[in-house]
C-alpha cells in the first residue's frame, strides 16, 4: 500500500510513499508522518491513504507516524486541499500552517564519507607532509570512517578546525550531509501512589506521616505527581523517597501529556451579562434556527458600532454548544483574541481555547491538542484558527469580517473569512459574518439573497451615534496660515475634553515623525535602497526607515542626488502628533499606540488598558486604535488627515477610507456620554468621506457598487494578480514577456472564456526588497475560468523553467501594491 503525503516544500504536488506493514494501522488521512525526502527527514500530512502502490516506480517508505490518532480531522484535510487548489498554493505549505508547531521533533545533521572521501583519506594518509588544513581534513575523515557510521554535525564542531574542514569536504563532494529527525524523548513526570501488598491490598499506614500520605493518595486524590504530593502534604522529599524504597509507596514515570499539564486557568471576572434588546433577540432567534436546522447558512450581522454584536455572537456559540456541537470565533487581531477569549471564558469556562501565532510554541501546542482531543469546544483565534481541528462544527463567527488582516499576504494567500464560509459549507454549519461596515463582496451577497441579512440598526440603550463634523483643512489654512497638523477646531475640542475630564482619541494614518523627506533644490525624495518607496523619518531614533523592508539610514545633511542642503520633511506621522500634543497641552497625559510603541500584543494591551483605566487623557495612534475597542469615556475622536489612503492606486481605496472613518467614529460616545468626531480632510467632497461623515453605509455601498460595476471590479468580476519578480531586471522582463505570450495565446478569441488580462505593467511598488516587479491583473466574470487559466499559466512557467518563487499568484487579492 502507498499513501499521498503533503510535504512542506514549495512544490505544487504531493508525494507518494510506501506504508510499511508496521505502520499500516496508523497511517490514516490526517496523520502526521516522518518521511525521507532528498537527504532530509520531513514532517508531512497524509492526504490520501491506502492507494495501491504502482509497481513501476521505486518508492520510499514512511519512516514513522507521529501521533497515535490523526492530527487533522478528515474535514480539515479536505479544507486544506480546497485552499491549496483554490489559491494555487503548494499543498504542503498549506498543511504546514495548519499543524501545531513541531516541538516533539529535533533535526540532526549527519555527515557521511563518500567514495571520493575515502579515496582522499587514503591519499592523505599515505602522504608524509601535510598542511594544517589537510591534517584537519584527515582527522575528520578518519573519525567518520573509523566509526563506520555517519558523524553527527555537533561532534565535528569539537574537532580542531573541524567545521572548516567539513565545509570544504562537503563542497568537494567528499562528505555528504543529510538531516535526520529524531523524536525528542517525551517529557515524563514521576507519579507516586499508595503501595499495595502482594495480595493487592493497601499497605497499612503506620506512622503519622504515613497516615497523612495514605489519606491523600488513597482517599482524597489518588496517585499524584511527586512535586504536587510534597506540596499538598508538606511531607519532605527524603521521607517520601524512603517510603518508596520501603514499598510503602509506589512510583513510576508517566509521559507528560501537554493537554493535562495545563496551568491553572486564570480566573476571569465575569463581565456584566446583559438582557438582550429586541434587535439582538430577533437576530439571535434567526441564527438559532439556522444552527438547529443543520443546514449550511451564511448570515451577515450588520450592526452599527456599539450595537452589541458580541452578545449575539455569544448567543450563537451557546446555541451550537447546546446541540453538542463546537464553535469557532475569529477576530482580526491578536490583541482582540485576548479580549474575546476572556469574554468567552467568562461565559463558557475552560472549554474555550485561544489560538494565534503570537503564543509561545508550547502553549500553542497545548491549546491545539486540547482542541483536537475534544476537551476545548470553543476556539477563539485569528486568521489561521480557521483551520482549528474542531469536529462537529456548529457555527463559525467572523467578527469585523471586512478587515484586511484576514487575508494572508504570503503563501498560501488565503482569505480567512472566505475559508470560514467554505468550512461552514463542508460541515453543514452556520457562518456568521459581523460588521458595521461589511465588505462590498459580503454586502452584495446579502443583497442578492445568498447571505441572510440581520440588522442591528441602533446602539444599545438607544445611545446616539456620535456626531461627525468635517474640518476642511483648506479653510483652516486660510485662517491660520500655518501647516499645523492639528487644526484649530481639533485643538479647541481636545482642550474642552481635558477641561471636563473625558478622553480623546486621535487617529493618524502613519507612524513615524514625517512621511518623507524632500529636496527643495532637485525635488527628489529620499528613497529606500531596496524599494521604490520614500523613507519615513523617525525622529526618536534619528533615522530614515523603510516600512516595507526595514532598511534604515542616518538622516543625511545634504541631498544625496544634488548635494543641496535644503531637505525638508513632509507630512505628520504619529510620533510628530504626539510631540505636538505634548507642546500644546503640557499638563495632559498623552499616549501613543502604533507599531513603534507596541511591538508586542502585550504592550498594545497594556497601553489600551491604561487608556481604559483613565490613566491617559489623549491617545494618538495608527489604525490600531480604530478597531473593536469599547471605551466608555471617549467623547472625542479626531481623524488627522483622513485623505492619505484615498491617494493610493488601489481600487479599494475608497472602501478602506470609508470603513476606517466609520470604525474610528464608532469609538466615540459608547458609554453614557455623547460623542463627537472631527474629520480633517482636504477632500470634504469625496463620497467616501462625505458618506462616512453622515454614517450612511447604504449610500456609500450603492455609489461604490456602481463604480465597481462600471470598472469590472469585484464583486462583479473575479480578480487575480500575477506578479513576476526578480532581483535582476532583465529576468523579470524576460519572464513577464514569456507569461504575456502565454496569456495572449490562451485568451485569444473564443478561448478567452471571458477572462481579460491586463499587463504586464510595473507594479505600483515597482521595486521591493531589491526585486523588480511586474504585474498582470486578471478579471473574469466566472471564477472557474480564472482558476483554469491560472493553473495553465503556472504549468507553462514550469515548462519554461521560470523559477517558482519568481511568479506569485494572488487569487482575490486585497491589495494591488
Ligand atoms: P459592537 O461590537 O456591535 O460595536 P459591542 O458588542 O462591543 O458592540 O457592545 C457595545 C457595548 O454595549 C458593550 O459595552 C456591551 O457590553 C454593551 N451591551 C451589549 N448588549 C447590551 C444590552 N442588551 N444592553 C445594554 N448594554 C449592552
Ligand atoms: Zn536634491
Ligand atoms: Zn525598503
Amino acid at each position: 500500500m502507498s499513501c499521498e503525503v503533503a510535504l512542506p516544500v514549495p512544490l505544487r504536488s504531493t508525494f507518494t510513499y510506501l506504508v510499511p506493514e508496521s505502520l499500516a494501522e496508523r497511517a490514516v488521512v490526517g496523520a502526521r508522518v516522518l518521511v525521507p525526502f532528498r537527504n532530509r527527514a520531513l514532517v508531512g500530512v497524509i492526504v490520501e491513504a491506502a492507494r495501491r502502490a504502482r509497481e513501476d516506480k521505486p518508492l520510499k517508505e514512511l519512516q514513522d507516524v507521529l501521533d497515535p490518532a490523526a492530527a487533522l480531522p478528515p474535514r480539515v484535510v479536505e479544507l486544506g486541499r480546497w485552499v491549496a487548489n483554490y489559491y494555487l498554493a503548494p499543498e504542503g505549505e498549506v498543511f504546514r500552517g495548519m499543524l501545531p508547531p513541531q516541538i516533539d521533533l529535533r533535526a540532526d545533521r549527519e555527515l557521511r564519507v563518500t567514495p571520493a572521501g575515502a579515496e582522499r583519506r587514503r591519499a592523505l594518509a599515505a602522504r608524509g607532509n601535510r598542511s594544517e588544513a589537510e591534517v584537519d581534513e584527515l582527522a575528520l575523515l578518519r573519525l567518520a570512517e573509523i566509526e563506520g557510521q555517519p558523524v553527527r554535525a555537533d561532534r565535528v564542531g569539537k574537532l580542531p578546525g573541524g567545521t572548516r574542514a567539513a565545509e570544504s569536504l562537503l563542497r568537494r563532494g567528499m562528505l555528504e550531509a543529510r538531516e535526520v529527525a529524531r523524536r525528542r524523548k517525551p517529557r515524563t513526570q514521576r507519579i507516586v501512589a499508595w503501595g499495595r501488598t502482594a495480595d493487592g491490598a493497601d499497605a497499612i499506614p503506620g506512622t503519622e506521616i504515613e497516615r497523612r500520605l495514605h489519606q491523600v493518595l488513597s482517599a482524597e486524590t489518588g496517585p499524584l505527581p511527586f512535586a504536587e504530593l510534597l506540596r499538598r502534604t508538606g511531607v519532605s522529599r527524603t521521607a517520601v523517597e524512603r517510603l518508596i524504597g520501603n514499598s510503602i509507596l509506589a512510583s513510576w514515570e508517566e509521559p507528560l501529556v501537554p493537554a493535562t499539564a495545563a496551568t491553572a486557568l486564570e480566573i476571569d471576572e465575569a463581565p456584566p451579562s446583559h438582557v438582550l434588546n429586541a434587535d439582538q433577540l430577533a437576530a439571535l432567534g434567526e441564527i438559532r434556527g439556522w444552527i438547529e436546522s443543520r443546514a449550511f447558512t451564511v448570515g451577515l450581522l450588520h450592526g452599527v458600532t456599539g450595537s452589541g454584536k458580541t452578545e449575539v455572537y455569544l448567543g450563537a456559540v451557546e446555541a451550537a454548544l447546546a446541540q453538542g456541537r463546537t464553535a469557532l470565533v475569529l477576530v482580526p487581531e491578536i490583541a482582540l483574541t485576548l479580549w474575546m477569549g476572556r469574554v468567552c471564558r467568562a461565559r463558557f469556562g475552560a472549554i474555550v481555547a485561544v489560538l494565534h501565532s503570537g503564543l509561545p510554541d508550547v502553549e500553542r501546542v497545548r491549546e491545539w491538542w486540547r482542541v483536537r482531543s475534544g476537551e476545548a469546544r470553543v476556539v477563539v483565534g485569528t486568521r489561521s484558527a480557521v483551520f482549528a481541528p474542531l469536529e462537529n462544527l456548529g457555527v463559525v463567527i467572523v467578527d469585523e469580517e471586512q478587515e484586511p488582516s484576514y487575508k494572508q499576504e504570503e503563501t498560501p494567500r488565503y482569505h480567512g473569512r472566505d475559508v470560514a464560509v467554505v468550512r461552514a459549507k463542508m460541515e453543514s454549519a452556520v457562518a456568521l459574518l459581523g460588521s458595521a461596515t461589511p465588505s462590498m463582496e459580503t454586502f452584495h451577497h446579502a443583497q442578492k439573497g445568498r447571505y441572510r441579512l440581520l440588522q442591528l440598526g441602533s446602539r444599545v440603550e438607544n445611545r446616539p451615534m456620535a456626531a461627525v463634523e468635517i474640518v476642511d483643512l483648506r479653510d483652516d489654512f486660510r485662517q491660520s496660515h500655518s501647516s499645523e497638523p492639528i487644526s484649530g477646531a481639533l485643538q479647541a475640542a481636545i482642550a474642552r475634553r481635558l477641561a471636563e475630564g473625558t478622553q480623546s482619541l486621535l487617529l493618524v494614518n502613519r507612524r513615524g515623525y514625517s512621511w518623507y523627506a524632500l529636496c527643495r533644490s532637485c525635488g527628489a525624495s529620499l528613497e529606500c535602497a531596496n524599494c521604490s518607496i520614500a523613507l519615513t523619518y523617525h525622529k526618536g531614533r534619528g533615522r530614515l526607515e523603510c516600512h516595507y523592508c526595514g532598511y534604515s539610514r542616518a538622516v543625511p545633511k545634504t541631498c544625496p542626488k544634488c548635494e543641496s542642503k535644503h531637505l525638508y520633511f513632509v507630512g505628520a506621522g504619529a510620533e510628530q502628533l504626539e510631540e505636538r500634543l505634548k507642546t500644546l497641552f503640557p499638563a495632559a497625559r498623552i499616549g501613543r499606540l502604533d507599531r513603534d510603541t507596541a511591538r508586542q500584543p502585550r504592550m498594545w494591551q497594556q497601553l489600551l488598558g491604561a487608556f481604559a483605566d483613565g490613566r491617559i487623557d489623549v491617545l494618538v495612534g495608527t489604525q490600531m486604535v480604530a478597531k473593536g475597542h469599547d471605551f466608555h469615556r471617549v467623547t472625542l475622536v479626531g481623524v488627522v488627515s483622513a485623505d492619505t489612503q484615498l491617494g493610493l492606486p488601489d481600487f479599494r481605496a475608497a472602501e478602506r477610507t470609508f470603513e476606517l472613518l466609520t470604525q474610528v467614529a464608532g469609538r466615540a460616545g459608547r458609554g453614557e456620554l455623547p460623542g463627537q468626531v472631527l474629520v480633517e480632510t482636504y477632500h470634504p467632497e469625496h463620497y467616501a468621506i462625505a458618506f462616512a461623515a453622515q454614517q450612511d453605509y447604504l449610500a456609500f455601498f450603492e455609489k461604490e457598487l456602481h463604480y465597481r460595476r462600471m470598472m469590472h471590479y469585484p464583486p462583479f468580476a473575479a480578480l487575480a494578480s500575477v506578479l513576476v519578480r526578480d532581483a535582476r531586471l532583465e529576468n523579470a522582463v524576460k519572464w513577464s514577456r514569456e507569461i504575456e505570450r502565454f496569456f495572449t495565446g490562451a485568451t485569444a478569441g473564443a478561448a478567452s472564456g471571458g477572462v481579460r488580462v491586463l499587463g504586464p505593467a510595473p507594479a505600483p511598488l515597482a521595486r521591493l526588497r531589491k526585486e523588480f516587479r511586474f504585474q498582470f491583473l486578471l478579471k473574469s466574470p466566472k471564477r472557474a475560468e480564472l482558476g483554469r487559466l491560472l493553473r495553465a499559466a503556472l504549468d507553462h512557467c514550469t515548462r519554461k523553467e521560470i523559477p517558482q518563487k519568481a511568479v506569485m499568484v494572488d487569487v482575490d487579492p486585497l491589495s494591488l501594491m
